[in-house]
């Protein structure tokens, strides 16, 4: 959140020579107020009433690679930026920060806040989700000072989101990661809140994100749909350049970001949400931007002219929605059949092989695992992505103009080790 603006004798003389030496740039703890500790490693201050732990302590080494990473993704000067001081409040009991004077000037706030040069963390159920906390309201701060502002809201909390999903292992920190698992991020939850969102409230539009506010209620809703249009975004073959324009430096805290780049996209919008559709129907853990992102518009270029009657289009096991070169009207019959096997799992060097119909001992999304399933993306923006069942065939009905695409039912962070194809044959008005 951001608001404006081995020899017993020697080894004790060689732990004391090695504080000597170390001291200068080590934490120096102060117990500063009552509870309150502090400590300063170059341009990092960290202040909290919790115990100085070695997860703590690792947070300048920490900030220092994060620093390091975004000078070099957003050329910014590493020498400008080593100057600019942050002091990070880490608070278990908020009582006591208030009590300090440490809150004062702060409006109040639910989970982090960045303001200027302190941020402010209030303590959380993991280790990996309070730094993921710290290095969203970090990221805020980077922002604040290398481009003068966040940008709007959307962009603001998706950019602090994409930065602060992060793997750090072995002292080693890899920042604006897509998890493969649940495991790695324990309490993170986006991917939970994204699909609890739609079953509750249904999907929402990207212009409804583009226009989002800084209301703390929902906040967590906003923050992880926010990241969800910014991961889509800088991801996507042709929107990325023109969000890097939109976006470029200097930046404020208000809706002008968001007006520059719906300007660049409106002689395209209603793409931008089909493209959308097809990115959140796939968003998961293991999701791959290069291999899962599909841009529709290009690759419906010229299927609205003239009908083929009957096509065959083959299906690779191992990719995400592949469209069957087919524009269908509104009430028009295809008719659907498929046939191949392919190996929808590796496990223990066995193959597990898979027909259309799917493998019926595993499901996923009510339906068996590797099962050919449709998507049917409408003209109309305002219909949402019709998912059906195909197996070894069907017959679909158009319910409005549109496109079919097709795919194997699989989470899109088990299909890696996939492989095959299936060929399926449509017939528009016919049988199968
Ligand atoms: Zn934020």
């Amino acid at each position: 959140m951001r608001i404006l603006p081995t020899c017993k004798f020697w080894t004790p003389i060689l732990v004391a020579c090695l504080a000597v030496l170390i001291a200068p740039q080590s934490r120096a703890q102060v117990e500063s107020t009552a509870g309150i500790k502090r400590f300063t490693k170059d341009q990092w201050t960290i202040v909290t009433d919790l115990p100085i732990d070695p997860e703590i302590e690792s947070w300048p080494g920490i900030l220092d690679q994060a620093l390091a990473t975004w000078c070099q993704k957003w050329s910014i000067d590493p020498v400008q930026a080593k100057s600019w001081p942050l002091v990070v409040h880490c608070i278990g009991d908020r009582k006591l920060f208030e009590q300090a004077g440490l809150l004062e000037g702060v409006p109040p706030f639910d989970d982090g806040f960045q303001q200027a040069d302190r941020v402010f963390l209030i303590e959380q159920p993991s280790n990996y989700y309070r730094r993921h906390l710290l290095l969203h309201e970090a990221t805020h701060w980077a922002m604040y000072h290398a481009f003068a502002g966040g940008g709007s809201p959307w962009f603001m909390e998706g950019m602090a989101e994409v930065e602060g999903t992060h793997q750090w292992i072995n002292g080693k920190l890899s920042l604006a990661i897509i998890p493969s698992d649940p495991q790695g991020v324990p309490h993170w939850g986006r991917f939970k809140r994204l699909s609890d969102s739609i079953a509750a409230k249904g999907m929402p539009s990207l212009k409804q994100i583009l226009y989002y506010g800084n209301d703390r209620q929902d906040r967590q809703d906003r923050y992880s749909w926010s990241w969800a249009a910014c991961v889509f975004f800088r991801n996507h073959p042709v929107y990325a350049t023109m969000l890097q324009r939109a976006s470029a430096a200097p930046l404020d805290y208000s809706l002008k970001l968001t007006q520059l780049f719906e300007n660049s996209l409106a002689d395209r919008w209603d793409w931008v949400e089909r493209d959308w559709k097809l990115f959140v129907d796939e968003f998961d853990f293991g999701y791959q931007p290069t291999s899962n992102l599909i841009a529709l518009e290009p690759l419906t270029k010229d299927l609205s002219e003239g009908l083929p009657k009957d096509l065959s289009v083959d299906v690779d096991s191992a990719k995400g929605w592949q469209i069957a070169n087919l524009f269908l009207r509104t009430g028009q019959q295809v008719g659907i059949s498929a046939e191949g096997t392919y190996v929808v799992r590796m496990q223990n060097q066995q193959a597990w092989e898979s027909s259309p119909s799917g493998i019926s001992y595993q499901y996923y999304r009510h339906m068996p695992m590797g099962k050919l399933i449709g998507g049917f993306v409408s003209t109309d923006t305002s219909r949402p992505l019709d998912v059906f069942a195909i197996g070894k065939q069907t017959e679909y009905v158009a319910q409005s103009d549109g496109w079919l695409l097709l795919r194997i039912n699989e989470p899109v962070g088990k299909r890696q080790d996939n492989s095959g194809k299936l060929t399926v044959r449509c017939a528009i008005g016919s049988r199968p």
